[in-house]
């Protein structure tokens, strides 16, 4: 059997309910393209369009060097993605949260000592959650195994308040999204339908909702 290569997408749904990412891989032909979901995914990437003009001082890194949507990979977690933007902050620049004496550890940048900064766009004015953390994480990871170097920090940045939240990668939150990886693959492998939620509200807008018998 070919081994499944995740979307962050993935594990965004994931967080959602499982069952969304079981019908994606076990059941793709049931799996609806919605207007709603390509509505959100536009509204996404206009509003993406709009901050790119817009400064990096929300990020406290003004002379940051931005990088738009860059496609990043994990052989190691079997995950793809992209990410909305990714600052690439020199050693000596103002707000690097690199020092120089770094090269050689575990945690080490390249070596040219450029600390490079994942953000994610999202959509609402809440606070980040764990899942929008996780996201962060795997785009973290997945940078370092394709540009090389460490990522030691990313921003969730939020289209709708125009705030940055800095989130760091620290172990723990990286053990997180192995384990949702696994628990994920493990659930497509045996072809194991999961539980609906135990709340029923993300049912209720849920554009699977037509699939789920066992839901009201
Ligand atoms: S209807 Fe409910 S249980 Fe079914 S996929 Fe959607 S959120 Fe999950």
């Amino acid at each position: 059997m070919e081994r499944t290569v995740f979307t962050v997408t993935d594990l965004k749904q994931y967080a959602y309910c499982p069952r969304i990412v079981f019908y994606t891989y076990c059941l793709p032909l049931v799996r609806p393209t919605t207007g709603k979901m390509d509505e959100g995914r536009l509204a996404h990437e206009e509003a993406r369009d709009r901050e790119r003009r817009r400064t990096l001082r929300i990020y406290g890194l003004e002379n940051a060097r931005r990088h738009f949507d860059v496609w990043v990979a994990s052989d190691q977690l079997g995950l793809t993605g992209r990410i909305d933007l990714v600052l690439e902050v020199a050693p000596d620049s103002p707000g690097s949260a690199v020092a120089p004496d770094l090269s050689g550890s575990a945690a080490a940048p390249d070596s040219s000592g450029i600390e490079w900064i994942p953000v994610d766009y999202k959509q609402t004015a809440r606070r980040a959650g764990p899942h929008l953390r996780r996201q962060l994480a795997a785009y973290g990871i997945m940078l370092e195994e394709t540009w090389g170097g460490a990522v030691r920090r990313g921003f969730i940045y939020s289209l709708i308040t125009r705030r940055a939240e800095e989130v760091l990668l620290t172990a723990a939150l990286r053990r997180e999204v192995r384990e949702t990886v696994a628990a994920m693959r493990e659930m497509v492998e045996q072809e194991r339908m999961p539980d609906p939620p135990s709340s029923r509200k993300p049912c209720v807008n849920c554009e699977f909702r037509r699939f789920c018998n066992d839901v009201e």
